[in-house]
C-alpha cells in the first residue's frame, strides 16, 4: 500500500452539504418548476436571501471579523451573525480563524487551508470534503474573536441557527405565500447552493484568473467579473496585499456592494473607524510591481540596453519619492504630538497649526500625483521594451 497516496477520510456531513444538496437542487428545483412553477415573489425572496447571506459573509465574517477592517455596532454584528449562519459556511469563529491562516500562509500547501497550489478543485471545495490536516482547528489566531460575546454565542448555537435560517424561515415564508415546497426549494435550497459556489469562487477562481497589479508575491488576482458574482470580493490581488482595507474595489466605479453597504452603515451610525489604505501606498505597490516586471522583461531582451538606464533613473526617482513620503509622515506625526501637548494653548497657535496641516496635505497630494505620473511613464517604457523585443525577434 502506498501511504503517500492515501487521502484522509471523507467527512459525511460535509459531503451531504456540499455534494448531496447541490445534486438535489439540480434535480428538484427544475422538477418543481415544470410540475408547479415559481412566481416573482419566490424569485425575489431568493435573491434577497442570497444578498443577505452573501453580504453577511463578505461584510461580516470576512471584512469585519477576519480582518478588522472597521468596527460595527452590536445591532450590525447580530445581523451578520444570523444571516451569516444562514450561509451555512460554519461559525464566525471557525471561518475567520481559517481565513486568517489563509492570508498568513497563502499558497503554502501545508498550512493554507485552501491553498490554490493544491489545484482548482481543492481550493474551491475539495478542502472541505475530507479531514485534511490543514483544517485542524487552532484558535490561537482568533483570541480577539473569542472575547466577542456575539461570536461565541453564534458558535455555540450554530446548528440550531443555521437550521432555522435555511429551513425554518423559508417554511414560514412559504406558509405565508401558500406554497411551502416551492418556497423551500427556491429560497432555501437553490439560494444556498448558489451562494456557496459564488463564495467559493473567491478561494478558487480568484487565485487563478485575472490580473496582478499590486503584487506578484502570491496567486491572488483582480477580476471584475468575479467581483460582480462575489459581492465585490473579486479584487482579490488588492485584498491580499492590503487586507485591512474595508474596500476590495478601491475605485468608485469598481463593483463592490460590500464596501457600499459598510459605508452606508457608517452614515447610519452602525459602523465606525473604517480603514482606508492611503493612496500613496497603493500607488507605490503598483509601481513596485511594474518595476519588477520591467526588470524581468529587460533581462530577457538584450536589445533594450538604452531603456535599462531609463528604467534605473525612474527607479531612483521612485525611491526618492518614497523617502520624501516617509519624511512627511514623521513630520505629521510630530505635529500631532505637539498639538496634543499644546492642547490648551491659544487660538493663534491653532491657526498656525491649521495652516501647517494644509501645507502638509498639499505636499502629500503632490507626491501622490508624481507617483501617478511616474506610473504612466513606466507603463510607456514597458511598451517600448515590448516593441524593441518584437523588432529584434
Ligand atoms: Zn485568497
Ligand atoms: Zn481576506
Amino acid at each position: 500500500m502506498n501511504s503517500t497516496d492515501a487521502k484522509p477520510p471523507l467527512l459525511p456531513i460535509n459531503v451531504a452539504i456540499f455534494v448531496v444538496l447541490p445534486l438535489a437542487a439540480l434535480v428538484l428545483v427544475p422538477a418543481w418548476g415544470v410540475y408547479h412553477g415559481y412566481d416573482a415573489f419566490q424569485w425575489l425572496w431568493a435573491l434577497a436571501f442570497l444578498y443577505l447571506n452573501g453580504m453577511s459573509i463578505t461584510g461580516g465574517y470576512h471584512r469585519l471579523w477576519a480582518h478588522k477592517a472597521y468596527e460595527a455596532s452590536p445591532a450590525l454584528r447580530w445581523f451578520y451573525a444570523f444571516w451569516g449562519a444562514g450561509a451555512l459556511q460554519n461559525s464566525i469563529l471557525i471561518w475567520a480563524s481559517d481565513h486568517r491562516r489563509h492570508h498568513r500562509h497563502v499558497d503554502d500547501n501545508e498550512q493554507d487551508p485552501y491553498s490554490a497550489g493544491r489545484g482548482l478543485w481543492f481550493s474551491h471545495m475539495g478542502w472541505m470534503l475530507r479531514d485534511y490536516k490543514s483544517n485542524e482547528a487552532d484558535f490561537s489566531n482568533a483570541r480577539d474573536l473569542q472575547r466577542d460575546p456575539i461570536v461565541m454565542w453564534q458558535d455555540k448555537h450554530y446548528v440550531a441557527l443555521t437550521t432555522f435560517m435555511n429551513l425554518g424561515l423559508p417554511i414560514l415564508l412559504g406558509l405565508w405565500h401558500g406554497d411551502i415546497i416551492g418556497t423551500v426549494l427556491l429560497v432555501g435550497l437553490l439560494r444556498l447552493v448558489v451562494n456557496h459556489h459564488v463564495t467559493f469562487f473567491i478561494n478558487s477562481l480568484a487565485h487563478y484568473w485575472g490580473t496582478r497589479p499590486y503584487t506578484e508575491s502570491n496567486s491572488a488576482r483582480d477580476n471584475g467579473f468575479l467581483a460582480f458574482l462575489t459581492y465585490g470580493e473579486g479584487y482579490h490581488n488588492y485584498h491580499h496585499i492590503f487586507q485591512t482595507d474595508y474596500r476590495n474595489g478601491i475605485r468608485w466605479y469598481q463593483w463592490d456592494p460590500t464596501k457600499w453597504f459598510i459605508s452606508l452603515c457608517e452614515k447610519l451610525g452602525l459602523a465606525s473607524n473604517l480603514v482606508r489604505v492611503p493612496d500613496f501606498k497603493i500607488q507605490r505597490a503598483i509601481l513596485d510591481t511594474q518595476f519588477e516586471r520591467a526588470r524581468r522583461e529587460l533581462d530577457d531582451s538584450p536589445a533594450a540596453e538604452g531603456l535599462r538606464a531609463t528604467l534605473e533613473r525612474e527607479y531612483q526617482l521612485f525611491t526618492e519619492s518614497i523617502n520624501q513620503w516617509k519624511e512627511l509622515q514623521s513630520q505629521r506625526y510630530e505635529q500631532k504630538r505637539n498639538a496634543l501637548e499644546d492642547a490648551l494653548s491659544e487660538k493663534r497657535q491653532q491657526l498656525q497649526e491649521k495652516w501647517d496641516n494644509a501645507a502638509l496635505r498639499t505636499r502629500f497630494r503632490e507626491l501622490e500625483f508624481s507617483l501617478k505620473m511616474q506610473r504612466k511613464r513606466v507603463a510607456l517604457l514597458m511598451e517600448q521594451v515590448q516593441l524593441q523585443a518584437a523588432q529584434a525577434a
